[in-house]
């Protein structure tokens, strides 16, 4: 029997209702506890009276305070509680209970693309990179050609991949905030899964010159590898010369091999969207368990999205590895917390009204949810916007939340990526593999094809978080060595999305 309700902490005074179908009046669980109201599945149901004013606790922690007085067994809905303050930034706890190291996780192997730089790709993908929006268009049509007329000739390559996107001109581009895009498109162009070189397609008049994009890694730029759009004669021109600069590097990509690697070579990167209520309970700890594994086992894994992490900065300063790295993930808050309040915004523009469907009352149950994701060891270092992942363990990654932002900033850095969801998103990636998680049993079912991992048996007592964990864990690695995900299997890549602080000119 599938129980009433689930309670996360022992302090908690509110649980979420577990059954799909909700939780009628005068319904009781074993113990004789009865609900009062029709509340829908993955609301909250209040376990003890809560007077107005008093905290309402969820994962042991405060979500919200209560602006009436509610009976026990009530529904406490989103306008049921106020926003409390962010913690303050100041006098945070730095690396005052750092975790001791798990022991150590060995044999665990995937067959990878071994790269020159010591990288190892999860797919062989041939890159095209672009400096400037101006030529997405000609790219996207001569990679059309290139898939259909060159791409079936060469079987060890997985894919192309061109990378397309909004930024390149018209823009402050010496503005401070310029560097976050320019530096996440340079990683991305050198992705492990490009074997770390792309074709470039420039127009040529832009202000992101491919000489500005691989600045501090001018020997990448293999001129022979750039096509100037200005430079040729006329569009069909363009097309063949890239058609011809892409055939050549076909012929070297297609003579890789996949080979057996540590999964310490794995670097993932952590995110959540359209998340519910259970999202806290079921799959980001779940997430969180495959991310100890992750770490155990020498590989690099990150969470990111600072606005849901921004009310949980409590429970992380103190598992900071040292006082400085416990400095910058607050200095990471301060920056956004200066960026929202500039555009007269802050953390609490973040729930999405799915969110709230989902039960989540605000941006403090939505961020004690999500930092599950980051399991419990100790957090090794941070990577600032745009910067890439190079330390090995837990780390985080500032990035918005925005899911495909997100996303394309966590590219600069991870050869896999997972993705939990409640309420459901077919969002993908076309670079890296995405493996897609479920809160509840319900979405798995129903996006049958669409989902890899259900940890929604977690609530139903099913599974443990423990086995949905290992279970993830495996996967990723099959993943990692060419098992398809549901995502890969249809295609699906949402458009890179550079986050550009600066301004547009
Ligand atoms: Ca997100």
């Amino acid at each position: 029997m599938i129980p009433l309700f689930v309670r996360v902490h022992s302090k908690d005074n509110v649980a979420i209702i577990v059954a799909p179908e909700g939780a009628k009046p005068g319904v009781r669980d074993e113990d004789g506890f009865t609900v009062r109201d029709q509340i829908p599945q993955s609301h909250k149901v209040a376990l003890a009276r809560i007077e107005r004013g008093a905290p309402v606790v969820r994962y042991g922690q405060t979500i919200g305070l209560a602006n009436r007085d509610v009976e026990v067994g009530s529904w406490v809905r989103e306008e049921d509680l106020s926003l409390p303050t962010a913690p303050k930034l100041e006098d945070m706890p730095l690396s005052t209970s750092v975790p001791e190291p798990l022991p150590s996780l060995e044999g665990f192997t995937f067959d990878g693309f071994k790269n020159a730089d010591g990288s190892v790709g999860t797919r062989n993908i041939l890159g095209i990179t672009t400096t400037v929006q101006c030529v997405a268009p000609t790219v996207d049509y001569a990679a059309r050609r290139i898939k259909a007329e060159l791409l079936p000739r060469f079987p060890n390559v997985d894919d192309l991949v061109a990378v397309t996107h909004g930024y390149g001109c018209g823009i402050a581009i010496n503005a401070p905030g310029a560097a976050i895009p320019i530096s996440t498109l340079k990683y991305i162009s050198t992705h492990a899964n490009f074997a770390g070189r792309p074709l470039v397609v420039s127009l040529g008049c832009e202000k992101l010159q491919p000489s500005r994009l691989f600045a501090s890694i001018l020997p990448m730029l293999d001129e022979g590898n750039v096509i100037r759009l200005q430079d040729e004669r006329g569009f069909g021109a363009s097309v063949s010369a890239i058609m011809e600069v892409a055939e050549k590097r076909l012929v070297e990509l297609n003579r890789r091999q996949r080979e057996a690697v540590p999964a310490a070579h794995l670097s993932v990167g952590l995110q959540c969207g359209g998340s519910d209520a259970f999202s806290g309970v079921t799959c980001n700890p779940a997430v969180g368990f495959a991310a100890d594994l992750l770490v155990r086992a020498g590989a690099s894994v990150f969470f990111s999205e600072v606005t849901e992490v921004r009310d949980a900065i409590h429970l992380l300063t103190p598992r900071a590895v040292t006082p400085d790295v416990g400095r910058k993930l607050l200095a990471e808050m301060q920056w956004y917390d200066s960026y929202l309040a500039g555009g007269g915004a802050d953390r609490s523009a973040n729930p999405t009204p799915g969110n709230k469907r989902g039960g989540l009352a605000n941006i403090v149950e939505k961020a004690l949810g999500s930092i599950a994701k980051a399991g419990t060891t100790a957090i090794m270092d941070v990577a600032s916007h745009g910067q890439k992942v190079t330390s090995e363990g837990l780390v985080f990654a500032a990035t918005p939340a925005s899911d495909f932002i997100c996303g394309t900033q966590q590219l600069a850095s991870m050869n896999l990526h997972v993705f939990t969801t409640g309420e459901g998103s077919p969002y993908s990636l076309s670079l890296v593999p995405v493996v897609k998680v479920s809160s509840r049993t319900a979405l798995a079912e129903k996006w049958h094809d669409l989902i890899d991992v259900d940890a929604g048996r977690i609530a139903t007592g099913d599974k443990t978080i423990e086995d949905v964990g290992w279970e993830l864990f495996r996967f990723m690695l099959e993943v990692a060595s060419g098992r398809k995900t549901w995502a890969e299997h249809w295609g699906l890549g949402n458009a890179l999305v550079p986050f550009n602080p600066g301004p547009v000119t």
